[in-house]
């Protein structure tokens, strides 16, 4: 029940109207007894800074930060985690003594959704389609956990040399290679078995979202045979075409609703101090399905 002791969270976005983190906070917050409720905010172009400043006047606890304003709130923090520096992108605002401090979540929730999805990053062969914002916050973090390769497929090829540029700095080694997108044949690769080399790939690019659900950035059959497990990050549709592609292949394809989720399992971990469990993941988990459903 709202009372005189309720703390407010929310998103601030533009648009904000399609987002599912209101579902996944208010039932985490009911399930945990936190007192607690989580509501979107529209911001209007231009006034992400009057928004923090405004949240931390309002005595907010925290924030979730969408598209456009991840990078536009960086100037307007108090503090930021290194990790979001790295990365560039600030998603959750956790509430500090003179105002907020800036963390990625997207980049930890993909990784937990790995580990539960059971897929493995330590010295894996990884491809990564796209390179925009997630894609390089996705090499970042291959990068962190220990792929020993990974390959950038961009139609924009520049966009993709810049972020391999920046990672294998980072790095220290020429960890990241660059390819267009339309070159992948050349990574067809036969082992000393005989087998075909097979990879890891993650699809970061917007190719295939709702509304367009029927478009897929390869639709070449030999391609899906470089592939053992496929990682779309779109959420919606649950089920892509990419993945039905990487199926129909023979391979394991996941979806981006579980890194969704758990990018909000942590900003809410951050904001309670609570720890979510994997049972109560799981619940909020199959709450979204349904309303993803829902909504198509
Ligand atoms: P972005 O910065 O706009 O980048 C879009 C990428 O898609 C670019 O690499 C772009 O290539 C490529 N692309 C778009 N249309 C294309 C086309 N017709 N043909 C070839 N390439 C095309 O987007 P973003 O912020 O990185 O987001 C990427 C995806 O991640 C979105 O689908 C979003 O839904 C998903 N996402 C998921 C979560 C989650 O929690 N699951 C969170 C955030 C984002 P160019 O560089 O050549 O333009």
């Amino acid at each position: 029940m709202i009372n005189g002791h309720t703390r407010t969270c929310g998103v601030f976005g533009n648009p904000v109207e399609h987002t599912q983190s209101p579902l996944i906070h208010n039932h985490l917050a009911e399930k945990t007894g936190e007192n607690l409720v989580y509501v979107p905010f529209r911001i209007p172009q231009g006034y992400v800074g009057d928004a923090v400043r405004g949240a931390f006047a309002l005595n907010l606890l925290g924030c979730n930060v969408t598209v456009p304003f991840k990078s536009d709130v960086i100037p307007y923090l108090k503090q930021i985690d290194p990790l979001a520096e790295r990365i560039g992108a600030v998603n959750t605002l956790v509430r500090v003594e003179d105002g907020f401090k800036g963390y990625n979540t997207d980049m930890p929730g993909l990784y937990r959704a790995f580990e539960r999805d059971g897929v493995k990053i330590k010295g894996e062969e990884v491809l990564i389609l796209g390179a925009g914002g997630v894609a390089r916050a996705v090499a970042v973090l291959l990068a962190e956990k220990g792929a020993s390769r990974i390959v950038i497929l961009n139609r924009t090829v520049d966009k993709a040399r810049s972020i391999a540029d920046e990672v294998n700095a980072y790095a220290g080694r020429k960890l990241v290679e660059v390819l267009p997108l339309s070159e992948y044949a050349s990574l067809g690769e036969t082992l000393g078995d005989g087998s075909r080399k097979k990879y890891l790939v993650i699809q970061a690019t917007s190719v295939g979202m709702h509304p367009k659900v029927e478009e897929v950035l390869i639709s070449d059959k030999a391609f899906y045979e470089l592939v053992h497990t496929g990682y779309d990050l779109i959420f919606n549709p649950i089920q892509t075409r990419f993945m039905e592609c990487v199926q129909k292949n023979g391979g394991r394809a996941f979806g981006g609703a579980r890194m969704l989720l758990y990018q909000g399992i942590i900003a809410y971990e951050l904001w309670t101090g609570k720890k979510i469990s994997d049972e109560l993941a799981d619940e909020v988990y199959e709450k979204m399905l349904e309303a993803l459903r829902n909504k198509r």
